[in-house]
């Protein structure tokens, strides 16, 4: 046995180079987080927490809304608190909405990468680190654990709908895929290390495959590979565009074993003439169909969606218009923001800018609203057969995205177990009772 002391740990720890990493914003920039920090453990970089100290601090960071902006510019400053000689990076969508040049005018912030060039993060870091890093990598080099049970998994990137509020196409450029033989490759092999659930998530999901060869694949065609792949027994789609929901997708979807039946729809406004100036490219008619459809094929599936309140020139009637439809389709979660100006977005020049009172207004009659639904269509699934998998503390997801924990304290962490959902425990916790261990 090799008896380690602490003293020798120090040393140790001394030696290699520490990085904290810290990601904003959507699942697409938390994937790719993923991928930074494997590609970092690989290399021999140790990754620690970023509360504590580190020799490289990177922010992956969001340019969504104004806030998230500040949140950005916070963290790095923050992370140079934590240790002032410290290699701070900015990388991802604040560098791209902001520019190189800006972001480095920071005396905080030594480098930034764009989203494109985040990627190389890792090897300017091997470089620049070169004579402290051992070759052997650092100690925890897994990509994959098996406490890990659902992964998200990036299929493209980049979004060619310009919405008039939305700043991604700019920061993240035109709809780029990652074909479909990679996919198989990741998926395959990310089963084969005990991942069992798969999140299908990209900034806009619904335009997979459009910028591929004709012919080649779409979303649907994707789904079935992935669905066949040995150790895939879930998969779950990210936000999707309310117009892909045909009646043969619908049916597509029903007929595949795995698919959650939980649909992210985005919605954005209830009211038309809102949608219109949004440049969404639906109607609520076109919406309702979407549900209509999706409730068809599946049994009480979970619906849930985005809303953006306060958008320029929203009256009181196109609000009240929202909040109507909101309770005409009985969503089971509604994630509710404040509509924020972005500069050189056509929603940025509109008239009839709201207050910031208005829109807090809004948000909170929104919020109040989707609580009780929330919880209304949890409770409405009490008595009920679920699929859970289990992730940690005998809490794990049904396939509806309902959090669940198991009353038998011997349920595997990872496992996926069959029973009955028998009550709820608080605000964001159902009890589970499994038909057999
Ligand atoms: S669909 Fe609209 S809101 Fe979504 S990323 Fe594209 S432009 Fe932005």
């Amino acid at each position: 046995m090799i008896i380690v002391n602490r003293k020798d740990k120090e040393n140790e720890r001394e030696k290699v180079v520490t990085v904290a990493l810290h990601t904003l914003g959507c699942k697409v920039n938390a994937c790719e987080s993923e991928k930074i920090e494997a590609s970092l453990k690989e290399a021999g970089f140790l990754i620690v927490p970023f509360s504590s100290s580190a020799d490289v601090y990177i922010v992956n960071t969001c340019s969504v809304t104004n806030i998230a902006d500040r949140k950005s510019r916070q963290l790095l400053h923050r992370a140079k608190k934590l240790n002032p000689d410290a290699l701070i990076i900015a990388a991802g969508c604040y560098v791209n909405t902001r520019g190189r040049e800006e972001v480095t005018a920071d005396p905080l912030v030594d480098l930034a990468f764009s989203n494109e060039e985040k990627t190389g993060i890792c090897a300017f870091l091997k470089e620049r680190f070169s004579n402290r890093l051992s070759s052997e990598g650092a100690a925890d080099t897994s990509l994959f654990s098996l406490e890990h049970t659902r992964v998200f998994l990036k299929v493209q990137d980049g979004c060619d709908m310009f919405c008039s509020y939305c700043v991604i196409p700019y920061a993240r450029g035109r709809i780029k895929s990652i074909p479909e033989a990679e996919l198989i490759r990741e998926v395959t092999s990310l089963a084969s290390h005990g991942y069992r659930e798969f999140i299908l998530t990209g900034i806009h999901l619904s335009s997979y495959g459009k910028d591929l060869p004709e012919g080649k694949t779409d979303l649907m065609t994707l789904i079935r590979s992935l669905s066949g792949i040995s150790g895939v027994r879930r998969l779950r789609l990210g936000s999707l565009e309310p117009g892909i929901i045909t009646e043969d997708f619908a049916r597509f979807l029903s007929e595949i074993p795995a698919l959650c039946p939980h649909f992210h729809l985005s919605l954005q406004s209830g009211s038309d003439s809102v949608l219109k100036r949004m440049n969404r490219k639906y109607d609520t008619k076109r919406y309702a169909e979407s549900v209509k459809l999706l409730r068809q094929y599946f049994d009480d599936p979970a619906i849930t969606t985005d809303v953006i309140v306060g958008f320029p020139g929203e009256s009181d009637t196109e609000f009240e218009e929202t909040v109507s439809f909101l309770k005409r389709i009985g969503f089971y979660e509604t994630h509710v923001f404040q509509y924020s100006r972005r500069a050189g977005t056509a929603a940025d020049r509109m008239p009839g800018q709201l207050s910031s009172g208005v829109k807090a207004e809004r948000e909170k009659v929104l919020l109040r609203m989707t609580e009780e639904r929330r919880k209304a269509y949890a409770d409405s699934r009490i008595g009920k057969d679920a699929e859970v998998l289990f992730e940690e503390n005998n809490e794990g997801y049904t396939k509806e995205y309902i959090r669940v924990r198991c009353m038998n304290p011997d349920a595997v962490n990872g496992s996926i177990l069959y029973g009955t959902i028998t009550g709820r425990e608080n605000n964001r916790l159902m009890s589970f009772e499994p038909r057999q261990l």
